[in-house]
Parts: structure tokens; C-alpha cells; sequence
């Protein structure tokens, strides 16, 4: 069996149904794995299944608000029931509200907590039996540049990404013990609907980005799937608890 091969394999990636979770879903695809694609919005997430069952794999649409602790557990009940086990899951989903600490309300706060982090846990912790069941298992949290650094613009963000790398350091030495490993992927400037939204917000942001980043251009949604099979397959059997930045260089240099 090749050390990348994800057949017999099941993931749930939320928010899979478009972005950096769509990515990644596609990789895991094409290394043979069913897919069960988790989001809100349901013909979106039915359009991805479609493009990813093209390459010969089952999947599911699952509607899942993350912010909901019986929506997550029901994906994950839901995956298991569908697609028979759950190997694999992807917490993807996120969002950011851009404001300055000053200016961002409490109830602003909760939700990108709630969206980015909390729902990380929860959805872990249902994955869990299902993992142990199974014999092990691969948990890739999605963190962002601002895991590692500060911006004026995204407190509560920049807390849940933070947050999200130290989640990841808990559950991997929890469940080391049970063969589950447990990672982070923190992504540079992906070109994405979030980031598109942050050009059109954020003045100087794409000539920011080509200069910052020594790769000079922004990350493809094909950029994001080696490092989701890299996590979710064998060839990652000893690697856990670790957060590697997919970046094109940006936090490797001042
Ligand atoms: P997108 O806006 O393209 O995708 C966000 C995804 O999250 C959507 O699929 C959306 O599904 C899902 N989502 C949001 N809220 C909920 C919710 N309450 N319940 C269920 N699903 C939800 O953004 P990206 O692909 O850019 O971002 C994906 C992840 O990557 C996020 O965690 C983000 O913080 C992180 N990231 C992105 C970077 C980038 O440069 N793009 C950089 C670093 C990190 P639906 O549409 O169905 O609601």
C-alpha cells in the first residue's frame, strides 16, 4: 500500500464545500478517501460532492452549522452512518469580522470564537469514539498566519487561530495513546471568498501580500490539498501535535 494511499478511508472536512476546505477535500479525494462535504449552504456543498465523486469516490452533503454543539455531533453521526466509519476530519470552517479591538462587540467576539474554535473542540471531541473505534485516526485543525502573529484588524480571529494551535498540542498528547494524530496546517495568503472579501476591505492588501510572501503570489485552493493527504495518511503515522505553516515562505521571513 502506498504511504499516501487514502483508500477505504473516510474524512469530513467542514466547510469542504468551498475554499481552502474544498482544497483539501480534493486531495484526500484523489488519494482515494469518500468524503463527506459538512457546510451550511446546501446547494454549494452538493456542488462540490459532485466535482469530488468525479474522481471516483463516494461522498455525502452534510448541513452543519459549527457554532450548534448537536449539528456537529450529528455530522459526525451522520458521516459515520453514511459513509460507514470516520478516519479523517478536516475543521476547516471559519470566518473572520475585521474590526479593532475597541470597536468589536462582545456578541462579534463569541461568534468567530464559536465558528473558529470552539467548534474545533466539539467536533473533536464527537470524532473521538468514532476514531478509536476505527483504531486511529487524523485530526487537521486549520490555523491561519495569525496563530503565529498579530494584526490590528482581527483580535478575536487571531485568539481562535491561536487558540486552534493549542487545542491542537492538547488533544495530540491526549490521543497519541490512541493512534489519533492530531495537526495543524496554517495557511498564508489563500485566494479565497474570505480573502477576496478582506482585498475589497482592506486597501493595499493584494500588493501587501505579493511583497510579503517570497513565493510573490497568493496560495490556490490546489496549494492546500498535498499537506491535507501528508496529515491524513501513513506517511504522517509518527507526525503530531505540530503546526506547519503551507505559506509560500511568509512566516519564515522578516
Ligand atoms: P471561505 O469563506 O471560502 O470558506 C469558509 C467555509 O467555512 C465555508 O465553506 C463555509 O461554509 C464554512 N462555514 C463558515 N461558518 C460556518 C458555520 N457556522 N457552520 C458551518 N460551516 C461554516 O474561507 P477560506 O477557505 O479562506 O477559509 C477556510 C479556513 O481557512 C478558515 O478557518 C480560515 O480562517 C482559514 N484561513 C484562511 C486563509 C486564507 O488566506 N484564505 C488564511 C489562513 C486561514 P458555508 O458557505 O456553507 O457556510
Amino acid at each position: 500500500m502506498s504511504l499516501f494511499d487514502l483508500k477505504g478511508r473516510v474524512a469530513l472536512v467542514t466547510g469542504g464545500n468551498g475554499g481552502i476546505g474544498l482544497g483539501m477535500a480534493r486531495g484526500l479525494a484523489a488519494a482515494g478517501a469518500a468524503v463527506a462535504v459538512a457546510g451550511r449552504n446546501r446547494p454549494k456543498s452538493e456542488e462540490a460532492a459532485a466535482e469530488l465523486a468525479k474522481l471516483g469516490v463516494k461522498t455525502t452533503v452534510i448541513e452543519v452549522d459549527v457554532t450548534s454543539e448537536a449539528s456537529c455531533r450529528k455530522a459526525v453521526a451522520d458521516t459515520v452512518k453514511t459513509l460507514g466509519r470516520l478516519d479523517i476530519l478536516v475543521n476547516n470552517a471559519g470566518i473572520n469580522i475585521r474590526k479593532p479591538a475597541h470597536e468589536l462587540a462582545l456578541e462579534e467576539w463569541k461568534q468567530v470564537i464559536d465558528v473558529n474554535l470552539t467548534s474545533m473542540f466539539v467536533c473533536c471531541q464527537a470524532a473521538y469514539p468514532a476514531m478509536q473505534q476505527a483504531g486511529g485516526g487524523k485530526i487537521i485543525n486549520i490555523g491561519s498566519m495569525l496563530s503565529i502573529f498579530g494584526a490590528p484588524f482581527a483580535p478575536a480571529y487571531g485568539a481562535s487561530k491561536g487558540g486552534a494551535v493549542q487545542l491542537t498540542k492538547s488533544l495530540a498528547t491526549a490521543w497519541a495513546k490512541d493512534n489519533i494524530q492530531v495537526n495543524a496546517v496554517l495557511p498564508g495568503w489563500i485566494d479565497t471568498d474570505l480573502t477576496r472579501a478582506a482585498r475589497s476591505e482592506i486597501s493595499g492588501l493584494n500588493s501587501m501580500v505579493l511583497m510579503r510572501t517570497p513565493a510573490r503570489r497568493w496560495g490556490t485552493l490546489d496549494d492546500m490539498s498535498g499537506i491535507a493527504v501528508f496529515l491524513a495518511s501513513k506517511a504522517s503515522d509518527f507526525v503530531t501535535g505540530t503546526a506547519i505553516a503551507v505559506d509560500g515562505g511568509y512566516s519564515t521571513q522578516v
